[in-house]
């Protein structure tokens, strides 16, 4: 091992590559990481970050409005994009220099650049070379745009937080999680926003309810959203962009996003160079503690897929370093892992879906609850909260919890813990509510749903 510059090379700054080049070199590993474009990752710089800040500034439209039933006599103020994007930009910055000193006082060189393997120990970054006993891939993804006609005018979630003008008319292609929480925070910042979805219904994976009722609520808060339609061409126009539609209609638009998925980010990589393999999706594969094909090298995070969020990421880069640097062996548990999609008005879920639970535990009671916001008693606004959860009649266990309603991602956290450590229906109606909050209906769900 001495006879290499360091214990470990990591490629890619992001979620999982900073916690594990941190943790390893507090292990007392030696660890350099590379990185050529921004600290922090997807996450900090084009994902989680400034996305939950401009869902926080699309919200203020409506509660302007909101806000009326309550007394406030003000008329909706005018919104300024170049306020929030140069803001945003700041705070960016700001945890661009937090990620910099922090893998600094950890003791991980960084260097910047673009890394490239050239054998299983060395790796090349702006023509010098640099071995270590183990490289570790956390290079994430990249957004992937379907090859049509004018592909090239259609922007992704790497440039839309940065665009020049605020776009009055906006084009969302895709139906997952990045479609779904654009289409709401330009709406919700005051562009006609239309929303193109492929198939019968978006949010594929989720529970069928919850994609039903985030589909009814997304219309009613103004989204033009269709499905079965897809773009068939992109074209500049004198006044923006005409977008050509599968049923033959056309839009006219300023910006067109795409968010069709992303792809793991590996050109240029070098893998030719290593014995690395990859499935059929063209994700690296790995054993479960990160080891590639090729025994120096492992791979973590969006690289290597399953669920493509920061907290998995993270946990993987903990679970790496500790396996191969000498801390308390932890493999991740990812069963139970929650999630939410930051739309208007949030989808928040852990665990199983209906159908995917009937099949695994055969016999299930569901319970479902849908109600009025009490703040909406005197917004006037009609929207709706939906709650639902599925219990395995076997063992009395909750399996599956899904809402879609205001701050489900916050109340959804609280019920995985519980999921986790295996809570029954008896514990969830045992429990004391806090009143008054939507989250008590979790406990106050006494009638099983005996259909429609
Ligand atoms: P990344 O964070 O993508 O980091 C990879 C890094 O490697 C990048 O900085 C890249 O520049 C660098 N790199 C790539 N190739 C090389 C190379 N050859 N040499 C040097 N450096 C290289 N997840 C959530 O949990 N919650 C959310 O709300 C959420 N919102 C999101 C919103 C958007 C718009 C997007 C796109 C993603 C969002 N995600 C969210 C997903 C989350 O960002 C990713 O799951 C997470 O960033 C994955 O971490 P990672 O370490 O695998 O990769
Ligand atoms: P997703 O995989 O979630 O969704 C991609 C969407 O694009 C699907 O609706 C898919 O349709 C559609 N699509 C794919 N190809 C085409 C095509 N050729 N034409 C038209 N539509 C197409 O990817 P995203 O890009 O939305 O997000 C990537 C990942 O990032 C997410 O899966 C998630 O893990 C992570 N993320 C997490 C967030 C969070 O935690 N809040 C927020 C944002 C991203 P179909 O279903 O029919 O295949």
């Amino acid at each position: 091992m001495a006879d290499f510059d360091y214990d470990l090379f990591v490629i890619g700054a992001g979620s999982g590559g900073v916690r594990a080049a941190r943790m390893a070199a507090g292990f007392g590993a030696r660890v350099a990481i590379a990185e050529d474009r921004y600290l922090g990752g997807t996450c900090v710089n084009v994902g989680c970050v400034p996305k939950k800040l401009y869902v926080y500034a699309s919200q203020y439209g409506k509660d302007f409005v909101d806000a009326r039933g309550f007394g406030w006599q003000s008329e909706v103020p005018a919104f300024d994009w170049t306020t929030l994007r140069d803001n945003k930009r700041t705070e960016i910055a700001r945890l661009n220099a937090v990620y910099d000193r922090v893998l600094d006082v950890a003791g991980a060189q960084l260097i910047d650049g673009r890394a490239s393997i050239v054998d299983p120990h060395t790796v090349v970054v702006n023509g010098s070379r640099y071995t270590a006993d183990k490289l570790l891939i956390a290079t994430g993804g990249w957004p992937h745009v379907p090859a049509i006609p004018g592909a090239e005018l259609a922007v992704t979630s790497n440039e839309i937080f940065d665009l020049h003008a605020f776009p009055e008319r906006i084009v969302v292609v895709g139906g997952g999680y990045i479609a779904v929480e654009f289409a709401g925070i330009f709406n919700g910042l005051g562009a006609q926003t239309t929303q193109l979805y492929r198939g019968p219904l978006f949010l594929r994976g989720f529970d069928d309810d919850i994609r039903e009722n985030a589909a009814r609520e997304i219309t009613a808060s103004g989204v033009d959203l269709r499905f079965e339609t897809n773009v068939m061409a992109l074209e500049q126009t004198a006044g923006g962009l005409a977008v050509e539609l599968t049923d033959g209609s056309r839009l006219e638009a300023d910006a067109v996003l795409y968010a069709t998925g992303r792809k793991p980010h590996l050109q240029g990589l070098g893998l030719e160079n290593t014995g690395v393999t990859l499935n059929a999706r063209g994700e690296i594969d790995v054993d479960d503690e990160f080891r590639t094909a090729e025994p120096s090298i492992f791979a973590l995070g969006d690289v290597i897929g399953g669920m493509e969020l920061t907290p998995v990421a993270l946990a993987e880069g903990m679970s790496f370093a500790r396996r191969q640097f000498g801390g308390p062996d932890q493999q991740v548990d990812y069963e139970f892992i929650p999630t939410a999609v930051f739309c208007q008005p949030n989808i928040g879920t852990v665990g199983f879906t209906e159908t995917d639970a009937r099949e695994r535990f055969g016999a299930i009671t569901l319970y479902k609850s849908s109600f009025r916001p009490m703040k909406h008693t005197i917004s006037g606004r009609q929207e709706q909260t939906f709650m639902k959860m599925i219990v395995d009649d076997a063992t009395d266990r909750v399996v599956g919890v899904h809402m879609v309603g205001p701050d489900a991602g916050e109340i959804i956290q609280g019920i995985a813990i519980a999921m986790r450590a295996g809570a029954t229906k008896a514990v969830f109606d045992s429990t004391i509510g806090i009143h008054p909050t939507a989250a008590e209906e979790f406990v106050t769900m006494r009638e099983p749903w005996t259909g429609d």
